[in-house]
């Protein structure tokens, strides 16, 4: 079972029922078939509607914006990359390693550094400088004195967002943090029960939906997702996202693109170019990437790393 909420009025009117409404949905067997997975965050047609019992048929499924595997969430509109100021100390290695791979999803990112309140301003003002060379404009927040947490509720308002980053720096903290104090109308605690979905649209009498998935199968089988309405408006993920980046969608050609403060450089209209199309940056003739930037060591490592995993595919 899905839960399916509905996100727009009938065309035709059905006794006032309209958005906001939970729908507990099947999949049609068809879609099954053809391996159409249905993820939470789709975008969904709902049909054969019992509006008594509240429940429904998922017909389809309309075509994602985006997706992202860990964890699995169709339409994400914005990934938060959450390190934390201290305990455990943010370090740019590994930042830059969850950096690349978030830009590498195409989803819009924003970045926080949760914990602000454990390390002074100066050293705040010191990372803010940093990250900006980066190309990067960071929130410090802080889940304990709930510092930011209005400016991260304002960037994720009407957006569905997932959470990535290490473990430890808060991600689940911040979660409960944004997440609105209204329960979810139905949600159930239990092995037998569905998760809140998202909303669904009329279609020619019949609904479109958005869904977050829940198989009866049980908590420790079922990797499940919920969306979670946030107080500001928008969802986010229940569960936070790639612990271990993977860099899979990374490729040594593609790996400059993920660094703003070289891709601004590289895509400029300015006359100079690198001589090679497909400059490594490493050395090559007439390159003009410059081995003085603060990232160069960690983009060599990358290119290090997917080079390494190019050769063995
Ligand atoms: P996750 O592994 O990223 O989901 O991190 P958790 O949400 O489980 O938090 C890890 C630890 O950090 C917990 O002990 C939290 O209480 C703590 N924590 C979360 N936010 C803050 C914060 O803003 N300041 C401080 N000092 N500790 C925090
Ligand atoms: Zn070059």
């Amino acid at each position: 079972f899905m839960r399916v909420v509905v996100s727009e009025k009938p065309a035709a009117s059905d006794g006032g029922e309209g958005p906001g409404v939970e729908l507990l949905c099947v999949v049609r067997a068809l879609l099954k078939k053809i391996k159409r997975r249905v993820l939470v965050g789709d975008r969904v047609l709902v049909g054969s509607i019992d509006w008594v019992e509240r429940r429904g048929m998922i017909e389809n499924v309309y075509a994602r914006t985006s997706e992202t595997v860990d964890p699995p969430v169709a339409n994400v509109d914005r990934l938060v990359v959450l390190f934390s100021m201290d305990q455990p100390r943010v370090e740019a290695a590994s930042l830059t390693r969850f950096l690349v791979d978030a830009e590498s999803s195409g989803i819009p990112l924003t970045l926080a550094l949760n914990k602000a309140e454990l390390v002074s301003e100066e050293t705040l003002v010191a990372w803010k400088s940093k990250l900006r060379s980066w190309g990067y404009g960071p929130i410090f927040c802080s889940v304990q004195s709930k510092r930011g947490l209005d400016t991260l509720q304002f960037t994720l308002r009407e957006k569905t967002s997932v959470i990535v980053g290490p473990s430890g720096v808060g991600k689940s903290s911040l979660i409960n943090a944004l997440r609105s104090s209204k329960p979810v109308a139905g949600a159930a605690e239990g092995d037998n029960c569905v998760d809140p979905i998202l909303g669904s649209k009329w279609l020619e009498d019949q609904r479109v939906g958005e869904v977050s998935v829940r198989s009866g199968r049980g908590k420790h089988t079922t990797r499940h997702v919920s969306l979670l309405p946030l107080s500001g408006g928008g969802y986010l993920a229940d569960t936070p996202g790639f612990n271990q980046p993977s860099l899979m969608k990374v490729t040594k050609q593609s790996l400059a693109q993920h660094f703003p403060e070289l891709r601004e450089m590289l895509n400029s209209r300015k006359p100079e170019k690198c001589f090679f199309n497909n400059c490594l940056h490493i050395g090559e003739k007439d390159c003009i990437v410059k081995a003085d930037w603060e990232r160069y060591p960690y983009y060599l490592e990358l290119l290090d790393e997917i080079k390494t995993r190019e050769e063995f595919q």
